[in-house]
């Protein structure tokens, strides 16, 4: 049996996990799955993560769960049975079982906290029985028809770990901030020192940032006393997330998406994923009246007395800058993150691949309908990397069945006799 290693314990590689869980089930072929964590199953949704305190709501319904759509494409004449055992695992099972989903319903089915959602997350891999390695992957090397990861526990010692196909998820690092200023914080800095109530005391904070990351921090400085909130962003203004059945219809089943233009694919995204707030953050903004948008890119931040002070870059306008006592970095993830850990064969390989330097553009364009990318010999899944190629839902919540199916049902390219595990921890089964 083929195994395909996924990088994060998040719920990409949940979807994965118990989809393959349901298809041995029944009897059907599907690879082992083995998930790298580096913190916990869902640890991007907990305070430990660094992208949340774990208290702010998930913004997409939790009915978008590992097997949404429940649609299964995987095996003509099977396909019903898949849906109906992948049920087992829903959010609404989750909820019948910890026995809250009357209460659910009665509250008019309002989205989980990120906390509760790790928790269901959790619940999934308890009941799936998750091969969990816990390291964090500090290194991807291609080995012959697969590749070889190494991951660290937290003593540092070292995994090895020699795997036919290759998934990577999750945003990158919360650490990092665009400057190292005392007054410029990471999105991690921000939830430990707001998760701990010891934000520094600021009358001028300003967020750079304007999707999920800036939303939620936004969500949650509205609650402290500062007398006015910038959220910086290039765009001209915020966008409410497009949520209507049109644009909901287009991350739920990506069948559409081929037929669209890349610049209808493009335009897509930018009124319903990049740059926008989800519709219930917008309402929690919009009423106060300490928070303005401020466009440009911040391209020098400097010191200014006890504060800093940010350059603002618009292409038509001369530069501007602005002082505030508090910046936080919710810029979001890096989407190229996971390059910093291939080797140079690896990487080599990659860039043979997408036909170049691997820059963004590039890798985009590479994935294939399996959501790899193209033209490697050993698999290397990148559904975050998917959106533009395949549907706008891959790289979030909205269609983890199908990203499921699409995974699994890849062909084998070079069968390999089995994975070959060595170091302190090996994953059980
Ligand atoms: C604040 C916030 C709110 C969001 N809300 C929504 C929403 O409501 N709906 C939606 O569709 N999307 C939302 N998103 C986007 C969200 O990130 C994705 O939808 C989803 O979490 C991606 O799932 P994933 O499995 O790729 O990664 P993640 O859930 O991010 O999981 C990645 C995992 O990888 C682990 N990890 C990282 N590096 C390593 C390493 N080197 N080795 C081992 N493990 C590692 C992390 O600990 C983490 O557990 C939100 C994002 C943020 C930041």
């Amino acid at each position: 049996m083929e195994t395909l290693l996924v990088v994060g314990a998040g719920p990409k590689a949940l979807a994965v996990a118990t989809k393959a869980h349901v298809l041995h089930e029944l009897g059907l072929p599907a690879p082992r799955v083995v998930a790298v964590e580096a913190s916990a199953v869902g640890g991007n949704w907990l305070p430990t993560g660094g992208w949340t305190d774990g208290q702010h709501r998930l913004g997409t319904s939790p009915e978008k769960d590992v097997g949404f759509p429940y649609h299964s494409t995987w095996a003509r004449g099977r396909n019903q049975e898949i849906n109906a055992a992948m049920m087992a695992y829903s959010w609404t099972s989750f909820l019948v079982e910890q026995g809250t989903y009357a209460e659910w319903i009665d509250r008019g089915r309002p989205n989980p906290h990120h906390h509760v959602w790790a928790k269901y997350l959790q619940w999934v891999a308890r009941r799936v029985d998750l091969e969990l390695i816990t390291g964090t992957v500090r290194s991807v090397a291609a080995a012959g028809a697969g590749w070889s990861v190494t991951a660290t526990d937290a003593d540092g010692i070292p995994t090895r770990v020699d795997v036919d196909r290759l998934m990577i998820t999750g945003p990158g690092q919360a650490g990092k901030a665009l400057a190292e200023h005392p007054r410029v914080l990471s999105i991690a800095e921000f939830w430990d020192l707001a998760g701990r109530r010891d934000l520094p005391v600021s009358s001028r904070v300003a967020v750079i940032g304007g999707g999920e990351t800036a939303g939620s921090a936004l969500d949650e400085l509205v609650r402290h006393g500062m007398l006015s909130i910038s959220v910086i962003s290039p765009m001209a203004t915020i966008y409410t997330r497009g949520e209507s059945y049109f644009e909901n219809s287009l991350f739920s089943d990506p069948i559409k998406w081929a037929a669209l233009t890349i610049e209808e694919r493009r335009d897509v995204i930018r009124r319903t994923d990049r740059g926008v707030f989800s519709v219930r953050v917008q309402e929690s903004l919009l009423p106060d009246s300490r928070v303005h948008h401020l466009q440009g890119r911040v391209v020098r931040v400097a010191d200014q007395g006890d504060g800093v002070a940010l350059t603002l870059r618009n292409e038509m306008r001369a530069d501007q800058v602005h002082a505030f006592d508090l910046v936080v970095d919710a810029t979001g993830g890096q989407p190229l993150w996971f390059l910093d850990l291939f080797d140079q064969d690896a990487a080599d390989l990659v860039e043979l691949a997408v036909g170049g330097r691997p820059t963004q553009s590039r890798i985009e364009a590479s994935i294939g309908y399996d959501l790899a990318v193209t033209g490697l010999d050993s698999k290397l899944y990148l559904p975050n990397l998917a959106a533009i190629a395949q549907g706008p839902g891959f790289p979030n919540l909205s269609c983890l069945g199908e990203l499921s199916d699409r995974i699994l049902r890849s062909e084998p390219v070079r069968p390999r006799s089995g994975a070959y595990l060595a170091g302190a921890v090996r994953p059980r089964g």
